[in-house]
């Protein structure tokens, strides 16, 4: 594609089969949060900058590498958003009352200035939940089981749920202090940025894919050892309770999800057909300091491009459209007015139609019909407008009749 007409690189036009998929799985999502008593919440895409950098925290490769952050023509520093949580909790703190205890839904785009590669977009696009609450396991597992519905409901099997805790509050500062601790036999193997980079935020350490740091951190305890034992009781009870819903997770300690924002549940979701981007979906526990509000939640966003993929790769069928609604083929300028009459009454009542406002020939029409996905052309010209009556063709069994329009408009 010449690169005039390309969009910019990241972004995607979608079109054709897959807005039907992308229709589908937010249909079908609508379906399910309504059935969970979740509350869809449209915020804005552009937020203020400051939504971002108190929510995700300053060490996170979002804040630091990812914003599209730019100044408005007022000079106020504004952020394209790069995920929903901070912008939903955002609204939700601004109900005051109404907005603890509450379950809300979002779906739309989302942009990260990374480098782009398959499964890795500038813009895309995420459906997620959050509810306020205070840490309660059951909830967690609730929002899980959502989770696993709701990808069931679109036909994604064979899924793997990662699970971990990252402590309560305090503990955290424990597993700080515990893995630093824990680290420093190995100074020698990091360079001074390196240390700076991991006394900020060690536990970003723990998620590293280099091969230099995973011989380090295999040698590290696990951070369950510095947590409290009633933390490490509420991640056994998120487990056993999706257990008892017939959830299998598996523990992974060095699960830690790129936010500052978490604390108890964590999770990752992935599908293998994804290659080396196979993370379908991530949640967690959080509190997140806004403003003077400190707000406690539970939620998770999931890829809707990543949730098409998987759809593809699981052999979905998507090229097979189903044909409806109905082409109507005019022979004649005057045919051309009377029949745009027609497929005004008949869109009313509902039916898919479509016909050209240009004379055409017979042939061309009917290929129309064809790439509209017709089911059925109605062919109408100077005979049949003097009878007042259709002729109906079906594109499935090539049968035709001939109907009065009365009665062929009554059978819509
Ligand atoms: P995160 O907010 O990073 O936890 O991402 C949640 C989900 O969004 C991931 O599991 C992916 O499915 C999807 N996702 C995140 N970043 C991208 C991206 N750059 N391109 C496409 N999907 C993404």
């Amino acid at each position: 594609m010449s690169n005039d007409y390309k969009p910019l690189q990241g972004m995607s036009d979608i079109f054709g089969n897959d807005v039907h998929i992308f229709r589908e799985i937010e249909n079908i999502a609508h379906r399910v949060f309504d059935n969970y008593g979740y509350s869809e919440v449209r915020t804005p895409i552009l937020e203020k900058s400051d939504v971002f950098l108190h929510t995700l925290g300053g060490t996170s490769d979002i804040v630091q590498k990812e914003m599209y952050n730019f100044q408005d023509r007022g000079g106020r520093s504004i952020v394209l958003r790069p995920e929903g949580t901070a912008g939903v909790v955002r609204f939700l703190a601004s109900r005051g009352e109404a907005g603890l205890n509450d379950k809300v839904y979002y779906l739309g785009p989302m942009f990260r200035c990374e480098r782009p590669q398959a499964g890795r977009k500038r813009q895309f696009h995420q459906i997620g939940v959050e509810q306020t609450c205070n840490p309660n396991p059951l909830i967690d597992a609730e929002v899980i089981a959502l989770q696993c519905e709701l990808l069931h409901q679109w036909g994604i099997e064979n899924i793997r749920i990662k699970i971990n805790s990252l402590g309560s509050l305090d503990d955290q500062v424990n597993i700080r202090f515990g893995l630093l601790e824990s680290l420093e036999p190995y100074q020698n193997n990091f360079t001074k940025e390196e240390i700076e980079r991991i006394h900020k935020n060690v536990l970003r350490f723990l998620d590293s894919k280099d091969e230099k740091y995973r011989k380090i951190i295999n040698k590290l305890p696990s951070i369950q050892s510095f947590m409290s034992d009633e933390s490490k009781e509420y991640l056994e009870k998120v487990i056993n309770i999706l257990k008892s819903l017939d959830i299998e997770v598996e523990c992974n300690q060095n699960l830690v999800r790129g936010l500052d924002y978490y604390n108890h549940t964590v999770w990752e979701i992935t599908h293998d057909s994804l290659g080396s981007q196979n993370a379908l979906a991530g949640g967690g526990r959080y509190t997140i300091d806004i403003g003077k509000r400190k707000i406690d939640g539970v939620g998770f966003a999931m890829g809707v491009e990543r949730i098409l993929s998987a759809k593809q790769n699981a052999k979905y069928d998507i090229n097979d459209e189903v044909k409806q609604g109905y082409w109507i083929i005019s022979l004649g300028s005057t045919a051309i007015l009377e029949n745009m009459k027609l497929a005004r009454m008949l869109r009313n009542r509902g039916a898919k139609v479509g016909m050209d406002l240009e004379e055409k020939s017979m042939k061309s029409q009917l290929r129309r019909a064809d790439r509209f996905n017709a089911l059925k052309v109605i062919i109408r010209g100077d005979n049949e407008l003097n009878n007042d009556i259709v002729i109906i063709k079906d594109l499935d069994n090539h049968s035709q009749e001939e109907l009065t329009l009365k009665n062929f408009i009554e059978s819509i």
